[in-house]
């Protein structure tokens, strides 16, 4: 573990946006969902943290695409790189976003908790070790949502 606080800094892949992020938490997830495997082109990895905890360089570049009725997904608008999913409902969970690991510079040291969507997940691949599993109707069911309205 590293001192806290846990600052980490990244960005895009083209270098126009960057940014500094306090770590809340060193617990990461992944989304095996259709559209977050589509976005990533393989599957969704994130930290959750406070929108707050992260500020932002380039923010003229960033691109926000409302990819459903309760969430967007950010891109920087120059070389396409994922940068963070966010629900955009009337929701506390809204203060929050889901930051792409892949755009952490750094990215060590942390510790990957959870995996949702597993159904959705294909066969030809898995993570190694062991971790909290969850299919959509187990995570859909955490999160008080109807399956109607499930799509991430
Ligand atoms: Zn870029
Ligand atoms: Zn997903």
């Amino acid at each position: 573990m590293r001192a806290a606080p846990d600052i980490r800094t990244g960005g895009c892949m083209c270098g126009a946006v960057r940014f500094s992020a306090t770590l809340t938490s060193a617990e990461f997830g992944a989304c095996h969902c259709e559209m977050c495997r589509r976005w990533t082109g393989s599957a969704l990895l994130g930290i959750t943290m406070p929108m707050a905890n992260i500020t932002w360089q380039g923010a003229e570049h960033i691109r926000r695409m409302q990819s459903s009725d309760w969430a967007e997904r950010a891109n920087c608008d120059t070389c396409g790189s994922a940068l963070y999913y966010h629900v955009t409902l009337d929701d506390p969970m809204a203060d929050n976003l889901e930051l792409c690991l892949g755009a952490l510079d750094d990215a060590s040291g942390l510790s990957f908790n959870r995996e949702i969507y597993i159904d959705h997940k294909p066969d030809s691949f898995a993570y190694a070790g062991e971790r909290e599993r969850l299919t959509r109707a187990q995570i859909l069911a955490q999160l008080g949502i109807s399956d109607k309205e499930g799509q991430a």
